[in-house]
């Protein structure tokens, strides 16, 4: 939307990567920018209208915007990671990605029963990442109140398959 079009200027676009033909939408430099990070963080955490108890952020760049969110909500930071590198006891899903698969997992006993919980990356494109992240957090008795992303690729379809299971998903831009 026009209100974030000051941060929309400060996401950079990489032609042909990771492929050709690929727009890559940087962050990185949002990130950098002091005052745009600060209100990345801030129009995050309005958006977010119901009290949580847990920011589900996804690995790797979803930590960075949902440990700052979390700090500002007071709320709890749960680390949804690829799997393979959570010590305990975990749960794990699958999603496709264009070649293959990829799998995300947590702890099993992370979410107390009943607890409200958001979902946190940078960037939705085909929202398998989101979708099976959503799966972990129904999975582990979290009552997921919504999914915020600083960007929308709504042309790849993945909010809008979010809206159809259920899950409220707001971003700060959409790029085409
Ligand atoms: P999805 O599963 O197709 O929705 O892809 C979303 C995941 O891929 C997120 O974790 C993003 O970090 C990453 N991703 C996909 N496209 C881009 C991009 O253009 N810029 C930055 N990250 C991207």
């Amino acid at each position: 939307t026009s209100a974030n079009d000051d941060l929309k200027a400060l996401v950079r676009t990489i032609p042909d990567f990771p492929k050709p033909g690929i727009q890559f939408r940087d962050l990185t430099t949002l990130l950098l920018d002091a005052g745009g990070f600060r209100a990345t963080i801030e129009r995050l955490v309005d958006s977010v209208e119901t009290k949580v108890d847990l920011v589900a952020a996804i690995d790797a760049r979803g930590f960075a915007i949902g440990g700052a969110m979390a700090e500002k909500m007071g709320a709890g930071l749960l680390l949804i990671r690829k799997d393979g590198k959570l010590p305990g006891a975990t749960i794990a899903e699958d999603y496709a990605l264009e070649y293959g698969t990829d799998r995300l997992a947590m702890h099993v006993d992370a979410i107390a029963a009943g607890s409200n919980v958001v979902l946190v990356d940078d960037l939705i494109a085909t929202g398998g990442t989101a979708r099976a992240a959503a799966r972990l957090v129904a999975r582990a008795g979290g009552h997921l109140v919504g999914a915020r992303f600083i960007i929308d690729l709504p042309d790849l379809g993945g909010s809008a398959a979010l809206r159809r299971v259920g899950v409220e998903a707001i971003s700060l831009m959409e790029f085409p």
